[in-house]
């Protein structure tokens, strides 16, 4: 099982090479855990297998870079050696104590880019609110669209099937707003404390300050209150944008100088959100549309892909087609750039 789970991790980095180099995406640094229920699963990887990630890309020779040194690389075509940077959304608190040790290990340079209502204190980690109603209860009542609805959710199956399908309802509402209060409602009826998350999980101001004082780190912005920017006003787009490079400067003494959009997808950010980016004077800003990076997204600075590190959880819902080798087919599909 180890065996093929470590040869999976090679082959599965194989194809971040068709580029010139690539960014990765990381959210939790933490020991598996054993709930049958884990729909957020593929938020996290282990200490071991981002550990097993660095050593085969240094055995593959590619350079492991900061946003900084692929920012220059990419402004000077400078492909001499492929690259990769490590990038973390959110700000948790495992990273410090699970991936700071590795990455300090192999002197791996890393971005953490923080939403600013996390370490405040006043996040909504509505995800995980959805999670805990429909792991803690066996039946549940919500008003979607109007209607009432009534779900039961006694076995693993069904809570998995139940939270895709509130979870893609609330992506699918109109805006954040309107999100935001249907998942606290669902809080307050099924006695999940929604504020809890963000002190349970997500570090402190000091604690990311630790984090920034590492010469291999870089701190980047992620929007105040963590929203599908794509879903805002003109004015709240930029205002989440600005005010929390804002934030990390005046709790840190630097302004970001990099950002990674929240959700990251076609649905949260475009075109109008990467011009804002460049406007606001980020030298890069990140998205989660997949993809390696080419020397033509030196002109695209602010709608840079990333490729998802979902470990375990990726291997074992993709192992059978990367096994196949219809990865590198997969691969070429996409687009070179992809920035509208
Ligand atoms: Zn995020």
């Amino acid at each position: 099982m180890e065996a093929l789970y470590f040869t999976g991790a090679h082959r599965w980095l194989a194809p971040l090479l068709g580029g010139v180099g690539a960014i990765l995406t990381m959210h939790h640094v933490r020991p598996p855990r054993k709930d049958a229920f884990q729909p957020n699963r593929l938020l996290e990887v282990s200490p071991e297998f981002l550990e097993d990630v660095i050593r085969a890309l240094r055995r593959a020779r590619v350079d492991l870079v900061s946003l900084d040194e692929m920012h220059r690389r990419l402004k000077e075509q400078d492909f001499r050696r492929r690259f990769i940077c490590f990038t973390f959304d959110d700000g948790y608190r495992d990273n410090l104590h699970h991936a700071l040790p590795v990455l300090k290990k192999y002197e791996v340079p890393f971005a953490i880019y923080i939403p600013t209502s996390f370490p405040d204190r006043a996040g909504e980690l509505w995800w995980l609110t959805l999670e805990a109603a429909i792991a803690r209860h066996s039946r549940l009542a919500l008003v979607m669209d109007g209607q009432d609805r009534r779900y039961d959710c006694d076995s693993t199956e069904a809570k998995y099937e139940l939270y895709e399908h509130i979870y893609w309802w609330l992506r699918s509402l109109p805006s954040e707003d309107d999100l935001r209060r249907a998942v606290r409602d669902l809080a307050s009826r099924y006695g999940v404390a929604h504020a809890a998350f963000c002190e349970d999980l997500c570090m402190t101001w000091d604690q990311i300050g630790e984090i920034a004082a590492d010469p291999l780190a870089t701190i980047g912005a992620h929007t105040v209150n963590h929203v599908m920017l794509k879903k805002a006003s003109d004015a709240d787009m930029r205002n989440e944008m600005q005010q929390s490079a804002s934030v990390i400067e005046v709790a840190l003494g630097k302004r970001p100088a990099h950002f990674s959009y929240p959700v990251g997808d076609r649905t949260s950010a475009g075109s109008r959100e990467f011009r804002i980016a460049a406007e606001l004077g980020f030298k890069t800003a990140v998205t989660t549309r997949p993809g390696v990076l080419f020397p033509e997204h030196a002109a695209h600075l602010t709608a840079l892909p990333r490729i998802s590190l979902n470990g375990e959880y990726q291997q074992r819902r993709y192992a059978k087609v990367l096994l196949s080798g219809a990865a590198t087919a997969l691969w070429n599909r996409f687009r070179r750039v992809d920035a509208a």
